[in-house]
């Protein structure tokens, strides 16, 4: 499950206006009822105004275990869909393909197109990159965030591996100008028994917007070079560790150190745990509201 936040502003920092994002939560539910529980379960806990949904269990066009007043739109192939909870205003559909679903809405009066696509492992690989290509070309230079389900391998998403879908895949962003949020060292975004892959991917259209989807840490900041450097103004690196661990603008809220092979366990603790889960809410809410706190560039 990727979490996304769009600041339609496109201006940093985000604190100023940290009310007006829109939330999106990107989701793969592998067609199973549990997975369709944790949906509504994060629309509770995150309140999200959109959900970007894989693989959904669809029953007569609707995608099954949904609220009857979140509306639904589904790709012809019924892989790939989007769902609007009633706190997003005006979604207007654009386009649904046979393995995209597009729809485009309006924040702060600012126009974003939003694409969910499934890449079904048995497709041609080039068609679907088609169905991209068109619906990103028609928008007229707008910005565009696409979340799917890509099944193609690459070291740069964290497979250890890479097949032809995923050189293809790479060409397109490169040719696109398209920023990957995903990076080499994200966590698997699927996990079954012993088996792990990476196969859900988050991409926008500008360097802006990523660095305003990932979270405003200066690490971020510096990978897409809108900082110099990527040290906490404590002198710390300021990567999420940091200020979950050591920073000591955040010490109310921070956890335990976790011993390297351990660090994956100790994550998944911390999102199982109701407390953990709260104080990691209190310190990103405290990271969004005083970030010229942490992030002042010096320089
Ligand atoms: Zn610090």
């Amino acid at each position: 499950m990727n979490h996304i936040t769009l600041d339609s502003s496109l201006h940093w920092p985000p604190y100023e206006k940290v009310k007006k994002h829109l939330l999106v939560i990107q989701i793969n539910l592998q067609r199973a009822k549990i997975a369709t529980t944790m949906l509504l379960k994060a629309a509770q806990q995150h309140q999200p105004d959109l959900f970007l949904v894989q693989k959904p269990h669809v029953k007569d066009g609707k995608i099954t275990g949904i609220p009857k007043c979140w509306k639904c739109w589904l790709s012809k192939s019924g892989k790939a869909g989007i769902t609007a909870l009633p706190t997003c205003s005006t979604p207007v559909v654009l386009s649904a393909k046979e393995n995209t679903m597009a729809i485009k809405i309006t924040k702060n009066s600012k126009a974003f197109t939003i694409i969910s696509s499934h890449f079904s492992p048995y497709a041609n690989f080039r068609e679907i990159l088609e169905e991209l290509t068109d619906l990103t070309t028609n928008i007229n230079g707008e910005e565009y965030l696409i979340g799917g389900d890509f099944n193609a391998h690459s070291q740069r998403w964290g497979y250890r591996d890479e097949n032809s879908k995923g050189k293809q895949l790479q060409e397109f962003i490169a040719e696109k100008h398209i920023f990957l949020l995903n990076s080499s060292n994200s966590p698997p975004t699927f996990e079954h028994n012993n088996r792990q892959g990476w196969p859900d991917l988050t991409m926008v259209s500008s360097h802006s917007l990523a660095a305003i989807c990932e979270q405003p840490f200066p690490s971020y900041l510096h990978r897409f070079n809108l900082r110099t450097h990527d040290n906490c103004s404590c002198g710390g690196k300021g990567d999420p560790m940091h200020y979950a661990t050591k920073c000591r603008f955040t010490l109310s809220w921070h956890f335990q150190t976790p011993t390297v092979s351990l660090k994956l366990q100790w994550l998944k603790n911390i999102l199982t745990n109701n407390l953990s889960r709260t104080r990691l809410r209190l310190l990103l809410r405290f990271i969004c509201d005083e970030n010229y706190l942490i992030v002042e560039d010096n320089n």
